[in-house]
C-alpha cells in the first residue's frame, strides 16, 4: 500500500534531523486498523476508547488492586490559561497529546509532562457570533498514521503532524451561519476520519455526519440523520423511509438528530454506529404535529464505512420528546449470551434503559432500566419499543418525569472490562417537570437559545433526587451487580483494568480507584477541583501511568443552578492541570484553595427597577444563562454575575457585553443590543442578589 507522500517527506525530514532517533523510528506503532483492533500489550492509548471496541479497558496491571494504594503524582502541568478540561488525551510511543480549552492541541513527553509543541487553532477569532454557543470544550482527538486530528468548537476538522504540530490540513465542515458547534471527538477508520457535530438547542437544524480523507481532507461522504423537505428530493433511500415517520411540515424546524458524542467504528462489519441527537425543537406536537417516531431521532444507525450507506437503525426513543438524545457512548463487546458469542453492542443513553444489541443485525437482545425511568416501564421485547407511561407526553400539562433532560447518564463515558464482565456506568437521578401549557404549537416561535418548544423546571428541591452513582452493570444479566453513591450529580468517565481495577473522578476533585469486581475503594487522591474529564493509563520503558485532565467543566458547570454551583468550584479560583500518576509517584501537588462561593457584592448605589429588572431576564435567559447560569447563579465555567464588579457600573458593563472588551478571553460580543437593554441586564442581575436584612 502506498503511503500518503507526506509521510513520506516527513519522515526523511525527521530522520535527517534526528539521525540517532533512527532506531525509535523503525519499531515506532504504525496506528492504523490493525493497531486500532487489537487489544494490544497497553502501552499505548491509541483512541478516545483506547481502541476501536471503545471499551475504555485496559491490559495492563502492573498497577492493580494489591498495590494502587502506593499510587503517588509522577509528573504533573498546570493550565493557567485552560477553564473546561473534560477531554481523553491520547499516548503513543510515549508522548502524550490532548486539547486544552479552545481546542489549544499540545504533546507532551509522557513520563514528564515537558512540553513537544502547541498548536493553536485560534478558535475565538474563527467562530464569531458562534461564540455565544460555546461552553468551551473538547472531548478529544484522534490520532492516524502520522497525524494528530482535532475537530474545533467552530467546525473546523484539522490534521496536524504528530511530529510537529504543523497543519497538515484543514476543513471546515459546517456552515459558519448554522448555529452548529463540535464538542465531540473526530474517529478515524481505513484511512477516513468522521466528524458530526451539535445544536438542537439553538435553532433549526438538521444532523449530519461527515466522512473524509484521512490523508487530503477530501470528503468521502456525508450522511444526514433526519429527512430534509421532500419538495428537494431525498438524498437516499434511508430519508425517504425515514420521511414517512414524520408528519407536518418537520423540515422548516430542521429536525435535529444531530451527532455530538457516540460514533464508533465495528471493524468485523465494517461499519460505522451513530449515536444520534433528539428533536429540534423537543416538542413533537410542534416538529411533527400528528406524531410519528421521527426517524433517525434517537437512534443507534449502522452506515457502511466505505460508502456511508445505511446497514440498519435501532430507536431507543421513538417520537423524542423529553431530549432523551441517544448520544452516549457505543460500546463493543462479546457476550454469552443463549449459549453463544453474541457481537454486541452496549448503549446507555439519557432515556434511562440499557440496551445490549445484536450488532450483526440491529435487534435488541434486551433492554432493563438502569436508573429511574418514569416515562415508560419497560422495553417490549417482542417490538423492541418503550411501553409509554400515559401521561408522560406532557399532553394532560405539566408532567414531572424522570430521567430529566440531564439524563440518567450523559456523554461521560462507561467503560467494559472483559475480565470481570461488568460495564461501569455512571448515572444521574434527576428529574424534570416537562409542560407545553401556554405554547401555541401552530405559531411557535423560537426565542433566541432554547429551541424547545416545551417549559421545563428541573426536580432540585427533592432529598432523594439530584443523586448519581457508579454502577458495575452485568450487561448479559441487566442488573447492577455493585453500586456506590456519587457526590452531586456530575462525575467523569471511567477507566477499567486488567488490574481488577475502575477509576473514576468526581465532582469533589476525587480521583477514586475501585476494586473492579466489588467497588470497594481501594485508593483515592483530592486533586483539588471538580474532575470532568476520564481517566487513561499508559505504560512508557515498562513503567504504568494514570493520567487525567483535571477542570471541572461542560454544559452543567455551564449552565449552573445548583446542581453544578454546590461544590464551590467556582471559575478560575481552582488550578487546572494535566496530573500523572504512578507506583511510588512523589512529586508533591501544590495545595487547592478550598471550594469557593462567590459572594454577591454590594453594591448601595444601585437601586434595582423591578420594570427592567423583568425586561432584563428574557435577554439574561436568551444570551446570558447558557455560559453564566440560570439566575445568573454560575456553575463554575463562567464569572458569577452577581459578584462582579462589572455590572454594577453601567459604562464597564456596556463595554464588555456591546463593545466587546473581553472577547480576547471568550466572552461574546453583543454589538445588537441597545444600552437600554444592556441597563435592563444590570437590573436583572443585580435583582438577583439577596438583599441584605
Ligand atoms: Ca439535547
Amino acid at each position: 500500500m502506498l503511503r500518503p507522500a507526506w509521510i513520506v517527506v516527513m519522515t526523511v525530514v525527521a530522520m535527517a534531523l534526528l539521525g540517532c532517533a533512527d532506531a525509535d523510528r523503525e519499531t515506532a506503532t504504525l496506528v492504523d486498523a490493525a493497531a486500532l483492533a487489537e487489544q494490544g500489550s497497553g502501552d499505548n492509548w491509541l483512541a478516545y476508547g483506547r481502541n476501536f471496541s471503545e471499551q475504555r479497558y485496559s491490559p495492563l496491571a502492573q498497577v492493580n488492586e494489591e498495590n494502587v494504594s502506593g499510587l503517588g503524582v509522577a509528573w504533573f502541568v498546570d493550565l493557567p490559561n485552560d477553564r473546561s478540561l473534560v477531554g481523553t488525551p491520547l499516548v503513543v510511543d510515549g508522548v502524550l497529546y490532548y486539547e486544552g480549552s479552545y481546542n489549544v492541541l499540545r504533546a507532551v513527553d509522557a513520563t514528564t509532562g515537558e512540553l513537544r509543541w502547541e498548536h493553536d487553532p485560534q478558535v475565538i477569532e474563527t467562530a464569531g457570533d458562534r461564540l455565544r454557543l460555546f461552553w468551551d470544550y473538547s472531548r478529544g482527538i484522534a490520532f492516524w498514521k502520522g497525524a494528530v486530528y482535532q475537530a474545533t468548537m467552530d467546525g473546523r476538522l484539522i490534521a496536524v503532524d504528530a511530529r510537529d504540530g504543523s497543519v497538515l490540513w484543514s476543513q471546515m465542515t459546517v456552515d459558519p451561519e448554522l448555529p452548529l458547534v463540535i464538542t465531540g471527538v473526530p474517529k478515524v477508520f481505513k484511512d477516513k476520519v468522521i466528524i458530526g457535530n451539535g445544536g438542537t438547542e439553538f435553532g433549526p437544524i438538521r444532523g449530519y455526519v461527515t466522512a473524509y480523507d484521512a490523508a487530503t481532507g477530501e470528503q468521502a461522504w456525508r450522511w444526514y440523520t433526519v429527512p430534509g423537505n421532500p419538495a428537494d428530493g431525498f438524498e437516499n433511500e434511508a430519508m425517504a423511509m425515514a420521511a414517512e415517520t414524520w408528519t407536518g411540515e418537520w423540515w422548516k424546524y430542521g429536525g435535529g438528530g444531530t451527532v455530538w458524542n457516540g460514533i464508533t467504528y465495528d471493524p468485523e462489519f465494517d461499519v460505522v454506529y451513530l449515536g444520534t441527537g433528539n428533536g429540534a425543537p423537543w416538542n413533537r406536537r410542534i416538529r411533527s404535529p400528528d406524531g410519528g417516531d421521527n426517524l433517525f431521532l434517537c437512534s443507534i444507525v449502522a452506515l457502511d464505512a466505505e460508502t456511508g450507506e445505511y446497514r440498519w437503525h435501532y430507536q431507543t426513543t421513538p417520537g423524542e420528546a423529553w431530549d432523551y438524545n441517544s448520544n452516549m457512548d457505543i460500546v463493543l463487546a462479546d457476550l454469552p449470551i443463549g449459549g453463544r458469542q453474541v457481537k454486541a453492542l452496549l448503549h446507555a443513553p439519557k432515556n434511562g434503559f440499557f440496551y445490549v444489541i445484536d450488532r450483526e443485525t440491529g435487534r435488541l437482545i434486551s433492554g432493563e432500566p438502569y436508573a429511574r425511568t418514569t416515562w415508560a416501564s419497560a422495553i417490549d421485547p417482542g417490538t423492541g419499543r418503550p411501553v409509554e407511561v400515559p401521561g408522560a407526553r406532557y399532553e394532560e400539562g405539566g408532567a414531572e418525569i424522570y430521567p430529566s433532560p440531564w439524563g440518567a447518564h450523559s456523554w461521560h463515558a462507561m467503560s467494559y472490562n472483559p475480565e470481570t464482565g461488568l460495564v461501569y456506568l455512571p448515572t444521574m437521578d434527576i428529574g424534570a417537570v416537562y409542560s407545553d401549557s401556554g405554547v401555541d404549537i401552530k405559531t411557535w416561535e423560537s426565542p433566541d437559545w432554547a429551541f424547545l418548544g416545551t417549559g421545563v423546571e428541573l426536580v432540585l428541591d427533592d432529598a432523594e433526587t439530584s443523586t448519581s452513582s457508579l454502577k458495575a452493570w452485568d450487561p448479559v444479566e441487566q442488573r447492577a451487580v455493585w453500586e456506590v453513591p456519587l457526590p452531586g450529580v456530575w462525575n467523569a468517565g471511567t477507566l477499567t483494568t486488567a488490574g481488577n481495577l475502575v477509576f473514576q473522578g468526581r465532582a469533589d476533585g476525587r480521583l477514586v480507584a475501585y476494586r473492579a469486581s466489588d467497588g470497594e475503594v481501594l485508593w483515592r487522591f483530592d486533586l483539588g477541583s471538580g474532575i470532568s474529564a476520564p481517566p487513561i493509563t499508559y505504560a512508557v520503558d515498562g513503567r504504568q501511568y494514570v493520567s487525567i485532565l483535571v477542570g471541572w467543566g461542560a454544559a452543567m458547570p455551564a449552565l449552573g443552578t445548583s446542581l453544578s454551583a454546590q461544590h464551590g468550584w467556582a471559575y478560575r479560583v481552582h488550578p487546572r492541570r494535566l496530573v500523572t500518576f504512578a507506583l511510588d509517584g512523589e512529586v508533591e501537588l501544590p495545595a487547592s484553595p478550598p471550594p469557593f462561593f462567590p459572594q454577591p457584592i454590594d453594591a448601595p448605589d444601585f437601586v434595582v427597577d423591578s420594570a427592567l429588572a423583568a425586561a432584563g431576564g428574557a435577554i439574561f435567559d436568551g444570551k446570558c444563562s447558557i455560559c453564566h447560569g440560570f439566575g445568573a447563579v454560575s456553575g463554575g465555567s463562567a464569572p458569577d454575575l452577581r459578584a462582579s464588579p462589572v455590572v454594577p457600573s453601567h459604562e464597564a458593563f456596556v463595554e464588555v457585553v456591546i463593545g466587546g472588551a473581553r472577547r480576547p478571553m471568550g466572552m461574546p460580543q453583543f454589538s445588537e443590543l441597545s444600552e437600554i437593554q444592556a441597563g435592563a441586564l444590570q437590573h436583572y442581575i443585580r435583582a438577583q442578589v439577596p438583599s441584605k436584612p
